[in-house]
């Protein structure tokens, strides 16, 4: 028999695909983690998981209680599932410029969605402080917490990095992934190197994010700015503290949507944005290193979730961002 145990025993075990164009164009092996194939759609079902079971197996969270949480939206998809599965309520504070599609979805789904301003994490009205604020006044509820609650690199840790290793019989040179949270890319990073050392591992990072210099000079500061969604980070979130680091690598956004249409016309591949930085580092990456490497990386989530934006040819008109295989909107 091989069933698995409800929405939750469906999490994880994702298929390692290769990336057969760009690997034979490179002599490398570039090879995603299908984390859209997860069963909410996203590499964050793994996060929602580990945090919820971290909270039961603490105590903190009881029957009928609230799991509340501020999310781009992955996150908010992944936590609303497990709750639902497992009884709880979700309630969910998301920033009002994401995607319509990612807010109409939670709605579907059950949770409880309020949208708030998109303000800085400094400013006391940043959804993610909203959203502790509203689990702290309420009663039998958990704040997910998940930029800061170490259950989420926890998940990748035990549970990505491993798959990856599995899957590659340990043979990869190369781990790179962009960062949210940066639950993913440090806990696979920290499997990786306990495994073997030798890895290395490079941040991918989209324009408007701070990591890149942070890595490159000490420093967090930001240059311009990225239409992706659900990446970039100004600071070092408690995930990401001591994850091992060796190098970061910029992705800017016309490199990553013409990733993202060689991915869809030339892999078969219709994939979310921070794919195509993700993908677009590993290609990076296999050309500089030349021939021979294995480069893992994540396809995060599927493209449907931004079909009104990345896969709208006006859209992407506007921001000038229109791929070379794709015509131009009538004017
Ligand atoms: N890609 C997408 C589409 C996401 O929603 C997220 C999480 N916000 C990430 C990548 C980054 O994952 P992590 O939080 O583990 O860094």
């Amino acid at each position: 028999m091989d069933i698995s145990n409800g929405f939750v025993g469906t999490v994880g075990n994702t298929p390692l695909i290769r990336l057969n164009r760009m690997s034979n164009e490179t002599g490398c092996e570039i090879l995603g983690k299908a984390e859209f194939l997860n069963p909410g759609g996203s590499v964050k079902d793994r996060a929602a998981l580990y945090i919820i079971r971290d909270a039961e197996e603490r105590g903190l969270l009881k029957p009928g209680g609230t799991v509340v949480e501020g999310t781009a939206g992955n996150t908010g998809i992944g936590l609303t599932h497990i709750c639902n599965a497992k009884g709880y309520r979700c309630l969910i504070i998301i920033p009002e410029t994401q995607s319509q599609e990612k807010i109409d979805a939670l709605r579907t789904l059950g949770a409880e969605v309020r949208t708030v301003p998109a303000v800085p994490y400094r400013d006391p009205n940043n959804y993610v402080k909203v959203s502790g604020r509203l689990a702290e006044e309420m009663d039998n509820a958990i704040w997910a917490n998940q930029f800061d609650n170490v259950a989420n690199r926890r998940g990748h840790y035990e549970t990505t990095g491993a798959e990856i290793w599995e899957q590659t019989g340990g043979k990869v040179d190369i781990w790179t992934t962009s960062t949210g949270t940066g639950g993913t890319f440090a806990g696979v990073s920290m499997f990786f190197k306990e495994k073997n050392p030798s890895v290395r591992s490079i941040v991918a990072d989209p324009m408007g994010s701070g990591l890149y210099s942070y890595v490159k000079t000490g420093t967090i500061s930001t240059e311009g700015k990225s239409v992706t969604e659900g990446i970039g980070i100004s600071r070092i979130t408690a995930n990401m503290e001591g994850a091992p680091i060796d190098d970061a690598i910029q992705i800017d956004d016309r490199e990553c949507v013409r990733i993202l249409y060689k991915l869809l016309e030339e892999e078969g591949l219709f994939m979310g944005g921070s794919v195509g930085i993700n993908v677009g580092a590993a290609y990076a990456l296999a050309k500089q290193m030349g021939p021979g490497h294995t480069i893992a990386t994540v396809l995060c989530d599927g493209g449907s979730r931004y079909q009104s934006r990345l896969y709208n040819r006006e859209w992407l008109a506007e921001k000038e961002l229109l791929p070379d295989s794709v015509s131009a909107p009538p004017s």
